[in-house]
């Protein structure tokens, strides 16, 4: 039997009613996504032999516009053989002071890629061609030479932020005029692309290198792919296997994955949709910037007391700083959800945290 949706996966005192908004990688794969992993063929993937894995490289390489991808178990893994494929130890990468890539990654790019990281500031993590024109370092000024940029699409801490399209362009002229490669921390790339209506091959057509995630938003249990030409490919599964990232049977993944694209990409929207609702039931408590995807920022004066009142309510908040609170909105809640979480949010903010 199908475990209920409902159950909570951690000691929360049940029945408590549990809407857990904490992040978009908690959800459950549903049982038609099971069903789609029992039904996978498989093979060893380290030999090249899995055909759903293969599968699932194709058919998100062809949605990015690009020759290849690399199915890989996370998305800093993703990240790191990105970024090492464009940026030798011993260069840097500029990314925004919020990044993903700099805050969450542990430090991956330099303790496992020999990597500098740079920042550069950026409002909601929205990188402005100019400044990162600006901070550019090309070869022969005697300094650490910048290999390339970062662009995270949509931004986490930036609170589900989309960089928009003319913003990647300029940023995909101002690197290609420097010789710099361009690579996108594309986690949440489909909730930019669902948000605004844009194709996900123009989005492809920006960067060199793209890492996308399948266990955020689309649902899946596991896996990201680092999609790019097929030369930086084929070294993309030597430092896979570097890292211990090569899987064998990882079909059965790949099958959730590719049930993940084909049935929960255009559901985002719903996603969105309730993020904005949530938005608006906390709004007459607390100013909140309107969302633009799944992701709903909350200045708080104590986030973790706000966290751990809203708990023993049964709602789940991911803290992400001292005063801030951030709510993610995914396949594992639903309208009531949403309604029973702003109900339950608004009296706690009004009474605890407030
Ligand atoms: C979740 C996330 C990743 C990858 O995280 P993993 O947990 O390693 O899969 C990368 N970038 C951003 C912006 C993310 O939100």
């Amino acid at each position: 039997m199908e475990p209920s949706r409902a159950e909570p996966s951690r000691p929360y005192r049940w029945p408590v009613p549990l809407v857990d908004l904490r992040s978009d990688t908690v959800t459950r794969p549903t049982a038609a996504m099971r069903r789609a992993m029992v039904a996978a063929e498989v093979g060893d993937d380290v030999y090249g032999e899995d055909p759903t894995v293969r599968a699932l490289e194709e058919e998100v390489a062809g949605r990015f516009g690009h020759e290849a991808a690399v199915f890989v178990p996370s998305g800093t893994m993703g990240n790191l053989i990105a970024m090492r494929l464009v940026a030798d130890p011993g260069t840097e990468v500029l990314a925004d002071a919020d990044a993903h890539v700099v805050t969450y990654e542990l430090g991956g790019a330099a303790a496992l890629a020999g990597i500098q990281t740079r920042t550069v500031t950026a409002a909601r993590g929205l990188l402005d061609p100019g400044a990162v024109n600006a901070a550019l370092r090309p070869a022969g000024w005697g300094t650490v030479v910048t290999a390339a940029v970062a662009v995270e699409q949509t931004h986490n801490r930036g609170g589900g932020a989309v960089h928009p399209l003319a913003t990647l362009r300029a940023l995909r002229a101002v690197t290609t005029g420097a010789g710099v490669a361009l690579h996108c921390d594309g986690a949440r790339i489909w909730n930019a692309a669902v948000a605004t209506g844009t194709e996900l091959t123009t989005y492809g057509a920006c960067f060199d290198t793209l890492s996308v995630c399948l266990s955020k938003g689309l649902g899946a249990p596991v896996g990201s792919l680092v999609v790019t030409d097929a030369a930086r490919a084929q070294e993309a599964r030597v430092l896979r296997k570097r890292l211990g990232g090569g899987m064998r049977q990882a079909g059965v993944l790949a099958a959730a994955g590719l049930h993940a694209l084909r049935e929960h990409l255009d559901r985002l929207a719903e996603d969105h949709a309730r993020a904005r609702r949530l938005a608006e039931l906390l709004a007459p408590v607390l100013p909140v910037c309107a969302p633009e995807t799944n992701i709903v920022g909350l200045r708080v004066p104590d986030a973790r007391a706000l966290a751990a009142a809203a708990a023993e309510e049964g709602v789940l908040v991911g803290v992400t700083g001292p005063g801030v609170v951030r709510l993610v909105t995914h396949l594992d809640v639903d309208d009531a959800a949403i309604e029973v979480a702003g109900v339950t949010l608004r009296r706690v903010l009004s009474t605890v945290a407030a």
